[in-house]
């Protein structure tokens, strides 16, 4: 969805065309926007380190089973300033090749923030190729105001926290390595008070599974009683490396519906929704085209990969920031694309798509109903009598 303001209206372009609306406040729909990657610049996803101090049963980055709190990691690196020095030589000579003016970069992990001077670093750097979007993708649990000072004084502007469900859900799942304790209070502690301290946009991806479907109008009643709410922008992913659509395709009804109203309860709550289609598989900026011609994922040793879902992974390199991409034939067949791990991903990936496509118009109008004079409380009744809330 895509907002072209004009004074007292608004051309809303979405996937049935082009529609106008009456103007919706500014901080609503562009800073949705601002999750997107600017066109016509480079790409960068870099892991700052392949560690991480939680224990997500589900992460594609853990390798084996063993103990459930401290699962086998991919092999564990931390970045150096001599990698990040030939990082951005090499993403340098990429840009002159492919004509590219402005670098794009996602700091991306593991946690990267066990590494954030690292990350600090490798920022101030990138601003020799013109940075012109940095985003943070944490679990949220290092995420102090001391830690992200740097990184916003070097240019980070966005922050992407993952969310597993409601407190007691969320908490059962994204555990702290060892411990197992739950990290909920913390992140929620540190976003709302990083809110008030920087002028950054902040997104809560909330990983979307059949098992916590039914805890998430309570996560969107936690977030908005936590934090303050028009800062905050809501996203319902759905997570796809592990078998959470098993047996309820997505173009179902019922999970529709479901997702329909978790936006408008989300928008009627007062938080920012983002909706987008999948943004796996054949669009992917990376894994799209080879050899890096769009961008580099790259992990903390140098190593590149063509994809987020393979970074770091034994068997997957296909090349490093000090000699490029090894253009073998051996290479071609490690260049896999988003949810190569997942055999039912390019169904689930259009069955997403066909979904979003469903749920973009009703996000819409539950905006424009909201910011119509006089409708807010039809809005919050509407949303408060919808099947299955809390
Ligand atoms: S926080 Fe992210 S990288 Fe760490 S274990 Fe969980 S899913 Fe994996």
């Amino acid at each position: 969805m895509r907002v072209i303001h004009h004074g007292s209206h608004a051309h809303v372009v979405w996937s049935k065309g082009i529609a106008e609306i009456p103007t919706i406040p500014a901080h609503i729909l562009d800073l949705a926007s601002k999750f997107q990657r600017p066109p016509n610049c480079y790409a960068l996803t870099v892991l700052l380190t392949t560690r991480c101090n939680l224990a997500c049963n589900y992460c594609f980055q853990n390798t084996a089973s063993g103990s459930p709190l401290t699962p086998s990691r991919i092999p564990g690196h931390a970045i150096t300033e001599d990698v990040i020095d030939h990082m951005v030589r090499f993403a340098g000579q990429r840009m002159r090749e492919g004509g590219f003016r402005e670098v794009s970069a996602v700091l991306f992990g593991g946690e990267p923030l066990l590494e954030y001077k690292a990350a600090e670093a490798l920022l101030f750097r990138l601003q020799s190729l013109n940075l012109v979007s940095a985003t943070l993708v944490t679990n949220g649990v290092l995420m102090t105001p001391e830690r992200l000072e740097g990184l916003v004084a070097k240019g980070l502007r966005q922050v992407q926290i993952t969310l597993d469900g409601d407190r007691e859900h969320h908490d059962a799942v994204r555990v702290w390595r060892g411990s197992g304790a739950g990290t909920f209070s913390t992140i929620l502690d540190n976003l709302r008070y990083c809110c008030e301290v920087f002028d950054v946009d902040f997104m809560v991806r909330v990983n979307t599974r059949l098992d916590n479907l039914s805890t998430l109008n309570r996560l969107i009643d936690q977030l908005a009683e936590t934090l303050p709410r028009e800062r905050v922008h809501i996203y319902f992913a759905p997570l796809e490396t592990s078998s959470v659509w098993a047996g309820a395709p997505m173009t179902s009804e019922r999970l529709a519906e479901q997702l329909e109203d978790l936006y408008v309860r989300a928008v009627v709550s007062g938080l920012v929704p983002v909706v987008s289609p999948s943004p796996h598989g054949k669009q992917c900026v990376f894994c799209s085209r080879m050899w890096g011609k769009l961008g580099n994922v790259i992990s903390a040793d140098g190593d590149l990969y063509s994809c987020w879902d393979s970074a770091g992974q034994v068997g997957y390199r296909v090349g490093d920031v000090v000699d490029g991409y090894s253009q073998t034939a051996e290479c071609a067949k490690r260049w896999v694309q988003c949810g190569y791990q997942n055999p039912c991903h390019d169904a689930e990936s259009q069955a997403w798509d066909e979904v979003m496509r469903r749920v973009e118009p009703v996000v819409l109008h539950a905006l424009q109903d909201l910011h119509e004079p006089n409708s807010v409380n039809a809005g919050i009744d509407k949303a408060v009598s919808c099947d299955g809330c809390a």
